[in-house]
């Protein structure tokens, strides 16, 4: 009996100590194109039935659209012929993924204080927002969107200086998809200059606005990408697949729902979840936006990668009513980011880069919020980044921020 309990509490502990990082040797990541239907048609069968592949950005939905394919091992021999037989355009980038992921993780476990050189785990990106409340306990608060299905506190930090309750508000929501860590890095970067740059127009735009940030929305996923998987992008809700977890969280808002732009398997990356708002985390920060902004001013999204400044709509090809401004205001955001080192962003619509995408966060604010101002930025160029480029994107980023809220001031629309 004494043996048998032995045994079972081993079981125990070994099952609980036994959970393992998810390994990427020999795994290659290709760029893709889809030319024409037939492709679009492979590019969705294999997002839908991923048996390993796995898209690290939107799988392409039209033609012209690229995007980042992960092909297995046991994946080549049939990646090879569909790669011949159906003529797709495919550059190897990456011949194997572990490597990239060891050497990110070196960098992180050899720095010696948090700085914009690695990237966070989420308990130092809450911890660090803790501390800032702290520090300036009249200026900045810690806020909860709620709690994540894991148990997780979904915080962000609002940053209101001087008081008043008539200021125009500024929603930053990064990391909904959970291995972007760019996102979350460029969000800590921005809250960071605008508490400390001595720019006269930088502490124009902190007392002019209310400043709020969710650097890390997903927080389950996140953690998810530290401790076993860092390719993941989904929550990770239990669904109706045992062996499938996760919702893509930019899929499951109250827009055309389940209708287009990702996939209804589970097991795929582009899962849209069980039923609208089937993630705690969706429906509370959904809840969350309701309750508090009657008059959103701005709503700024941050996924990664491929350089772009998205405008809505993703459900829908019609232009928003105030894409006039939009892009106008968008147009020297960019001009902007390119002055520091020459990186060039391409302005446009969500559903022009990406097709038709139902339930994204950026659709579901723009027609219930109805900010003056929504943008999404697809940051930098990879997901796995070279060590300078955590500071280089916070910089042409925080500069284009910069522009789009000085503009709003000037113009006379906050
Ligand atoms: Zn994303």
């Amino acid at each position: 009996m004494k043996l048998l309990t032995c045994g079972f509490l081993f079981a125990l502990i070994f099952s609980i100590d036994s959970i393992e990082k998810a390994r990427f040797d020999f795994y290659r990541v290709y760029e893709v194109k889809a030319e024409n239907e037939n492709q679009l048609k492979v590019f969705q069968q294999i997002l839908d039935y991923p048996d390993g592949y796995r898209f690290l950005t939107n799988a392409p939905a039209v033609i012209g659209m690229k995007a980042q394919l992960i092909v297995p091992p046991h994946k080549f021999g049939e990646w090879s012929e569909l790669v011949k037989n159906f003529f797709i355009d495919a550059t190897l980038i990456d011949d194997n993924l572990q490597n990239s992921i060891d050497k990110e993780e070196a960098r992180y476990l050899k720095r010696k204080a948090i700085d914009w050189n690695s990237f966070w785990r989420l308990n130092e990106i809450h911890s660090w927002l803790d501390e800032l409340a702290a520090s300036r306990p009249n200026d900045i608060r810690t806020f909860s969107v709620g709690t994540s299905y894991e148990g997780r506190d979904i915080k962000g930090v609002k940053i209101n200086v001087g008081g008043g309750n008539s200021k125009p508000s500024v929603f930053f929501e990064a990391n909904i998809h959970a291995n972007e860590w760019i996102g979350s890095a460029t969000a800590t970067f921005i809250i960071n200059e605008l508490l400390t740059s001595n720019d006269t127009n930088v502490q124009r735009l902190l007392n002019y606005y209310d400043w709020w940030f969710l650097p890390v929305f997903n927080v389950d996923g996140y953690e998810y990408t530290w401790t076993v998987d860092r390719t993941w992008r989904k929550t990770r809700r239990v669904t109706s697949n045992p062996l499938c977890r996760g919702s893509d969280p930019n899929r499951n808002w109250d827009v055309n729902w389940g209708s287009y732009g990702g996939s209804n398997n589970p097991c795929s990356s582009g899962y849209y979840g069980d039923f609208v708002f089937s993630e705690p985390e969706t429906r509370q920060l959904a809840n969350f936006l309701n309750d508090r902004f009657t008059n959103l001013f701005g709503y700024i999204s941050f996924h990664s990668f491929g350089r772009l400044l998205m405008t809505p709509y993703a459900y829908s090809t019609e232009n928003s009513t105030h894409i006039q401004k939009l892009n106008e205001i968008g147009a020297k955001a960019v001009d902007e980011i390119a002055t520091f080192r020459g990186a060039s962003y391409t302005l446009g619509t969500i559903s022009r880069f990406f097709g038709l995408v139902a339930g994204s966060s950026v659709d579901y604010v723009e027609l219930n919020q109805k900010p003056t101002l929504t943008y999404c930025y697809e940051l930098s160029t990879n997901h796995i980044l070279p060590n300078d480029e955590i500071k280089a994107t916070g910089q042409e980023i925080f500069a284009s921020i910069k522009t789009i809220f000085s503009e709003a001031i000037d113009q006379g629309l906050a």
